[in-house]
Order: C-alpha cells, then structure tokens, then sequence
C-alpha cells in the first residue's frame, strides 16, 4: 500500500470502528498528544490494521501532565482496538517533541506500561512522520497541539531535529480572544471545516509565526534550502493551511491527507 492509501484507509477503520483482515503479528503505536491520545496497530508491512481516537487534555507543550488520566485513556483505547480486532496486544512504541530528555521523556512508555503494553521503542514525532509518508530525503513539520517539531532527513538518515512549543493550542487561544469564547468553545469552532474560511483572517498571524517558527529552526543551513518540505499535524487540517504557511515560509510544502493520523501510524510502524 503506498503511503497516502495507507493514511486514507486508517482514517476508514477509525471511523468505522473496525479492523482490517489483515495476518499478526502486529505492531502498536501510541501518540499521546496535546489535544489527543491515538492508538495504531499495523501489521508487519505497515499496513493499517485498526485504531482508535480520544480528544483529551493530559498532555502539554509534549509534557505528560495527568499521569493517571493518560493511563486510563490508553488503557481504554486498548480494551477498544482488542475488542475490534478480537486480539490481546502486548507492547507497543510512543513517540516524544525532539529534544525531550529525562523523566520527561520516560513518561510516555511508564503510561503506556501502566495501560498494560510494554515499551518497546520511544522515536521522535517527526521522524515517526517520516516514516508513514516513506520519506527518506526531506523535512517534515509536525504541527501538533502543543509543538512544532521538525525532522530533516538525507539519505535515509536523521540529520537535525528541533521542537518549539507553538502549534493548535495557539490557534485556539486566539480564537477564543477574537470571539470571546471559551478556549474549549474555539476547539470545536477550529475543527468544523465549515467555520475555516472565516477563521482565516484572525488566525493568519499564529500560521505566520508558526511558519518562521520553522524558518528560525532551519536558519543557516543552507544545505536543507531545495529540500521537499512535507507539514503533518491536526493544524494542517485548516483550509487554506498549505497555500498560506507556505506563502509565509517562503517554500512550497506539501500537506498530506488527514495529517493528524500520520504521526500516530508512524509510531505505529515502529512497535
Ligand atoms: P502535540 O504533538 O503537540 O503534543 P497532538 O499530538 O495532540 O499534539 P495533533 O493530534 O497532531 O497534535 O493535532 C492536534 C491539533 O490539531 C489540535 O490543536 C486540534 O485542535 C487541531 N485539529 C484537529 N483537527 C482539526 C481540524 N479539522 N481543523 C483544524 N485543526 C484541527
């Protein structure tokens, strides 16, 4: 299956609440996000098998903040995705913001073994990203919740990564100000693609800031200039995302389909 089918048909089984039949053994995935938890399985290939997603608050800036809710949401997404593919599944991998360190970076795979799946692998969010769109030359952005992170690769191989604490929350923030609504209000207006033309105006200066956010990461490396800039993320989702960040980027990028669901098959990828 080639990448983009592979994302298309993920967002199916979520949706559907079903499972592809597809041979084990299986690889699991866990992103815990900012403003979500999404639980992957693929087979050995790859290949999207079942998945499950829960909007939730127990992770910010990358930091894992509520311990215990993050537990009791993977632990159910597990229960759900097993029930769906009348399976037991054992371990899995996480991923984490480049440059997280420490506890900080240990606390994923303690939430996912509290959820009863052993760790088996922790990679940065965009290098996971990579991996789903079977990129191996290119940079790709994770525009997350909380971050934005980037990862170069040359060849295959992981050359830079960096991480800034600016990404969906941000967005959502100023929408809050602009309407006068709630923060949790401004999510749901966010995500309704039929409020995006109109949003665009108010949100266009955090898009800006996101874009040389990434242009700052990637200052002085002149080597990176005629790379294929690939932007993931729930925030891609925006209408208009793509022409406007690139305009303020100053390169074209490209933004994949259902750019929320790339990192979490990535990480799947690697369980
Ligand atoms: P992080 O990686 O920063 O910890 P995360 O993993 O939760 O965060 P994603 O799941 O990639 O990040 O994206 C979540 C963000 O995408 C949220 O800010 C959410 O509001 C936004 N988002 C989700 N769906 C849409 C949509 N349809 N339109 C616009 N924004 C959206």
């Amino acid at each position: 299956m080639e990448a983009y089918e592979k994302i298309y048909r993920l967002k199916e089984l979520i949706e559907t609440k079903t499972a592809a039949d597809l041979p084990g053994p299986y690889k699991v995935g866990v992103d815990l996000g900012t403003a979500d938890v999404v639980l992957v399985v693929t087979d050995e290939a790859g290949n999207p098998v079942a998945g499950s997603l829960r909007w939730a608050s127990v992770v910010k800036d990358g930091l894992v903040v509520d311990f215990r809710g993050a537990m009791t949401i993977v632990e159910e997404l597990k229960t759900e995705v097993e029930a769906i593919m009348g399976v037991t599944l054992d371990k899995g991998a996480t991923a984490i913001p480049p440059g997280t360190v420490g506890r900080n970076a240990a606390a994923c795979g303690h939430v996912i073994a509290g959820a009863g799946l052993e760790p088996v692998c922790q990679v940065d969010e965009p290098v996971a990203a990579a991996k789903a769109l079977n990129i191996s030359h290119g940079i790709v952005v994770d525009i997350g919740g909380g971050t934005t992170g980037i990862a170069v690769l040359r060849s295959g191989e992981l050359v830079f990564t960096a991480d800034e604490p600016t990404g969906g929350t941000h967005v959502s923030l100023v929408l809050a100000g602009a309407y006068k609504i709630s923060f949790e209000e401004a999510e749901l207006l966010k995500r309704n693609p039929a409020q995006h033309r109109k949003i665009m105006p108010v949100i266009m200066p955090v898009i800006e800031k996101m874009a040389t956010v990434v242009k700052d990461m990637l200052a002085g490396k002149e080597e990176f200039a005629d790379y294929p800039v690939y932007v993931v993320g729930g925030t891609a989702y925006l209408e208009g995302f793509e022409k406007e960040f690139g305009t303020a980027f100053g390169r074209e990028v490209h933004v994949p389909p259902h750019p929320l669901l790339v990192t979490p098959l990535g990480i799947a990828m690697f369980g």
